[in-house]
């Protein structure tokens, strides 16, 4: 009520069919971002997206409401913590653009989560504050594509050569946000983008045009039929696991007929790929490359040991991509409703936002074609070890180059020690930390970032 006045405020809407297909088929993997409302009605949609095994968006859960801001993130992704059962994060992964209000949010409803950054947003505020050029962006993409630390510092150095400054500006956003190196790897999805997101942003993008009421009956309507759509794809696959998974399997196979494999006859297997030499656990199914943890898909060096001991790969290909998990992705649908006579009056408590702040907003454009994996060199002597805790997260160490110096009232606020510190996910202190680095949301963010002693 205001003024004696009922006015619309906000709405957020999830339907049980969307509960149950991210329970049963989907990997705790979630896009989230915000986009404007085109009609005459203003405000903005958060939405909240999640991909299945071929890659499809797959919508979670949108809400209505006036600007997104850390008040209204925070709002819904409590909204979405009980509509989805997330608890406190464990185990579940954002991704997302680095807007400080959604940051915020996601560190207060889900403390525990793992959150990625899209490059495509790193990259944009990057080029903005130097001069880049294509064979550095080239650089930041196989920085990004890295699977393991030591690929990532080798491409740091190679970038370094092209520009010291490049590299330390860089390095100002925390890579275990953006480099797979330090991904989580619970959630199978290697994903650097939030593009999938955008697109679902962009499918409703009519539906944008029109009356609240009206663009929210049109989102509903169109998933109704995407369900029933993408439940009968499944129907044109080949075999066992989804075109996606094949695609990706026979690309790691033509690399693996280039390795070379040898096996102490108890513990594992050493596999040299080029100048690398990775150690694999059958048991454990890990490599010390990290792309079958990631990606649920037994990576080159695996698929040549298996092949050596004469046994199928294939067997070791996560259940997210195979051909039961997809159905039960779309096994539930939305109900049909009738008109407006047959709706219910029913009133709920909900979750209400408690503490507004600024919001931040920033917006990015992808301008860089990416080239294919480097070729191999020669020797595998390099040899490569396993890192990170239980879900593989770890975080960078003894990187080529260190971030460019921060300061905080005319002293260094980032030193050598707590550089580490600053990259343990975000941590805000003090209110006015946001004005350290400049205008830029993202840099507020960053800035806001440094753990200060
Ligand atoms: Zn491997």
């Amino acid at each position: 009520m205001t003024e004696g006045k009922r006015r619309f405020l906000r709405m957020y809407i999830c339907f049980n069919a969307m509960k149950l297909g991210f329970k049963q088929g989907l990997k705790p993997f979630i896009g989230l971002d915000g986009t404007f409302l085109k009609g005459h009605c203003k405000g903005q949609l958060l939405v909240a997206v999640a991909q299945d095994c071929q890659n499809h968006f797959y919508p979670l859960a949108w809400a209505v409401v006036d600007k997104e801001n850390t008040l209204t993130w925070t709002w819904f992704l409590e909204l979405l913590k009980y509509s989805l059962n997330l608890k406190d994060g464990t185990d579940i992964t954002f991704t997302s653009d680095i807007q400080k209000g959604l940051l915020e949010a996601v560190r207060t409803i889900h403390p525990l989560s793992n959150h990625r950054f899209c490059l495509r947003h790193i990259e944009a505020n990057w080029s903005k504050r130097i001069r880049i050029s294509g064979e550095m962006k080239k650089y930041l993409w196989w920085s990004t594509w890295s699977t393991y630390e030591e690929d990532f510092k080798d491409q740091l150095k190679n970038l370094g050569e092209l520009s010291v400054d490049a590299v330390k500006e860089l390095l100002r956003y925390p890579p275990q946000n953006w480099c797979r190196s330090y991904f989580d790897t619970l959630c199978k999805n290697q994903m650097v983008k939030n593009n999938f997101t955008e697109s679902f942003n962009s499918w409703i993008l009519e539906a944008r045009g029109n009356p609240i009421l009206k663009m929210l009956e049109d989102i509903r309507i169109k998933i109704m039929n995407r369900l029933r759509e993408k439940e009968e794809e499944v129907r044109t696959w080949g075999g066992e696991f989804s075109p996606n998974c094949l695609k990706l399997y026979a690309v790691y196979l033509k690399v693996a007929n280039l390795c070379t494999v040898h096996f102490n006859g108890e513990t594992g297997y050493e596999v040299s790929e080029g100048g690398d030499r990775h150690t694999l656990n059958q048991v454990e199914k890990k490599c010390t490359c990290r792309s079958w943890q990631l990606t649920g898909i037994p990576c080159p060096h695996t698929i040549r040991a298996l092949k050596y001991e004469k046994e199928d790969p294939m067997t070791e290909i996560s259940w997210w991509h195979n051909k039961e998990a997809y159905p039960m992705t779309y096994r539930d649908k939305l109900m049909p409703v009738g008109g407006e006579g047959n709706v219910e009056d029913v009133s709920c408590s909900v979750p209400q936002p408690t503490q507004p702040t600024q919001e931040g907003e920033c917006e990015s454009e992808f301008v860089f074609m990416p080239t294919p994996r480097q070729q191999l060199a020669s020797a595998g002597t390099r040899v490569i070890s396993f890192r990170g805790d239980h879900t593989s997260v770890s975080y960078p160490t003894d990187l080529p180059y260190s971030p460019t110096k921060l300061t905080w009232k005319g002293k260094e606020a980032v030193t050598k020690i707590n550089w580490k510190c600053c990259f343990d996910g975000v941590c805000f202190v003090g209110s006015s930390a946001g004005s350290l680095l400049g205008s830029s949301s993202a840099d507020s963010l960053l800035g806001s970032a440094i753990r200060i002693v």
